[in-house]
């Protein structure tokens, strides 16, 4: 019995996704696949739902040799995925939605809008997942979505269920309830691979837990047999401890200051709704909210990558609500971007070459048309060993660096100045917990000299370790301002999904 991946094999050019990995579920099981950012779970998913082609090793189903070559034959087969972005049509309703999933495999053509409403109302019933069958999908709070996604799922008689990353855009409430959703589903024999990097989470819904590291299994262990900390060396190669190392903050003037700040999104709609913000010297201001709420429209409002609708930013009482990236830098805004790979860095390039990307102006890098490679290349050797960055040489290629390596360089090129205010997104995102210590060490020393810091980040722990005051964003506006140190994560949550004011 149970689903069997063995000797899984996938190569994409220049990685090793997926090297001889092997994982096994049972009917009524769940089992955790753990593994950081880029460690290959979703790879090793999409091989088991057909998506890819490994390159080696093979599928089992109940003892037997399985043959999965497209999505179609794995749900054919009882294997359902809930994929980390959802793939349901926004204007349809609940059981549109889920009748459309049933279409594609052709097994009953189409169904009438009641037939499918009932069959949704049933299969709710059943696993508690609540849902109305009739309402508009894109009016629905993101954990009603992938409730849908479930059903849909469920519809067409999965047996083993593949949750990629589901807690990555829920609310510490939506993942309460999601994992009595995942205990129904366990009770009713389903097998499940619920792959998270959230050591807490795993630990606390999984019977089993593989550990996934460089396109490796690296450990399987029990939750009752191992420890977080275990967990933690196992999923990064050595013991870490998340802890931000920093005294009180002593505030003093603003530096960063937005009046009424209205901020369109790329479907001209209202994302960042009128908001006042002050970020003094000396403080790390962190914002909250689940992903989506405005976060990202704000920091480009702020870091000059997107014009303002309305109100007004100043730095240091100096306006610039409508200065450019460029202009926001000489002004003294270091910004660590949320996308390290499109926004930061030019991959092909060398270090020494994006170091100097946006100095390129100055004096001593330059004359003229004339670059001064000699210095350039001082500056660099300066920074990688003052920032901490392993690699083999300055004239390494960005794109050979691991991502940790690669933010490291962007933290250099713009803390190595007079900074005066900090805008860092999701600034350790996908990267090791080695030099995740290392970037939030050095933002707190930033801080110590002054600087003032605004952290947006989807990670609870990460902002409520970091910061001195924490806002909380809910659909464009700061609905909460709640101490770091003593607010509980139940208490930021209902901020988050906007069930309490502030
Ligand atoms: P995880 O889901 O654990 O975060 P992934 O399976 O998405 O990891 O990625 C594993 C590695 O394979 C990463 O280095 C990633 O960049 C690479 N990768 C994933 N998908 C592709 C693809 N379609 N083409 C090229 N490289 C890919
Ligand atoms: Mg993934």
């Amino acid at each position: 019995m149970g689903l069997e991946l063995r000797n899984i094999t996938k190569r994409f050019p220049g990685v090793l996704a997926n090297d001889k990995v092997s994982i096994s579920v049972e009917p009524g099981e769940v089992v955790a696949l753990l593994g950081e950012n880029g460690a290959g779970k979703s790879t090793l998913m999409n091989v088991l739902y057909g998506l890819y082609e490994a390159d080696a090793g093979e599928i089992f189903l109940d003892g037997e040799p399985a043959v999965l070559g497209s999505p179609a034959e794995s749900i054919e087969s009882g294997i359902g995925m809930v994929h980390q972005h959802f793939m349901l049509v926004p204007v349809f309703t609940v059981a549109e939605n889920v009748s459309l999933g049933n279409e594609t495999v052709g097994r009953f053509g189409t169904m009438s809008a009641r037939a499918a409403e009932n069959t949704v109302r049933t299969i709710s019933a059943e696993y508690g997942l609540e849902v109305e069958p009739s309402a508009i999908v894109e009016t629905l709070p993101i954990g009603l979505q992938q409730r849908v996604e479930i059903i849909k799922v469920l519809q067409r008689d999965a047996r083993y269920l593949v949750l990629d990353e589901p807690t990555a855009v829920l609310t510490p409430q939506e993942v309460d309830e999601l994992f009595v959703i995942i205990e129904a589903l366990k009770a009713a024999g389903k097998g499940i691979i619920f792959i998270s990097h959230k050591l807490k989470e795993v630990l606390a819904i999984a019977d089993r837990i593989v550990v996934m590291r460089e396109g490796r299994t690296v450990g399987e262990t029990t939750p009752d047999a191992t420890t977080v900390d275990e967990l933690a060396s196992l999923m990064v190669g050595r013991s870490v401890e998340l802890v931000v190392d920093k005294s009180a903050a002593q505030p003093g003037k603003e530096v960063l200051g937005a009046r009424s700040l209205t901020v369109l999104d790329d479907r001209g709609q209202v994302a960042v709704d009128g908001i006042d913000l002050s970020l003094r010297e000396g403080e790390i201001v962190g914002i909250a909210g689940v992903q989506g709420n405005g976060q990202t429209e704000l920091v480009e409002a702020l870091t000059g990558l997107r014009t303002p609708w309305a109100g007004q930013l100043t730095i240091d009482a100096v306006d610039v609500t409508s200065a450019s990236p460029r202009e926001m830098f000489d002004a003294g805004l270091a910004h660590v971007p949320e996308d390290r790979q499109r926004s930061g860095l030019v991959l092909p390039f060398t270090i020494t070459e994006n170091v100097v990307l946006n100095r390129y102006h100055e004096e001593r890098f330059s004359s003229g048309v004339n670059m001064h490679w000699d210095h350039a290349e001082q500056e660099s050797q300066r920074l990688v060993t003052e920032y901490d960055v392993r690699t083999p040489s300055t004239s390494t290629t960005m794109s050979s660096l691991s991502g940790g390596n690669q933010q490291k360089v962007i933290v250099a090129r713009e803390f190595d100045r007079q900074v005066r205010v900090i805008v860092a997104a999701q600034p350790t995102r996908g990267i090791d917990v080695g030099s995740i210590e290392y970037i939030h060490s050095r933002i707190v020393a930033e801080r110590d000299a002054g600087a003032a810091v605004l952290i947006v980040s989807s990670e609870l722990d990460e902002v409520t370790a970091l910061a001195d005051r924490l806002l909380v964003m809910y659909e464009g506006r700061f609905v909460a301002e709640v101490d770091p140190s003593v607010v509980s994560t139940t208490e930021i949550g209902l901020y988050m999904t906007g069930s309490s004011d502030g």
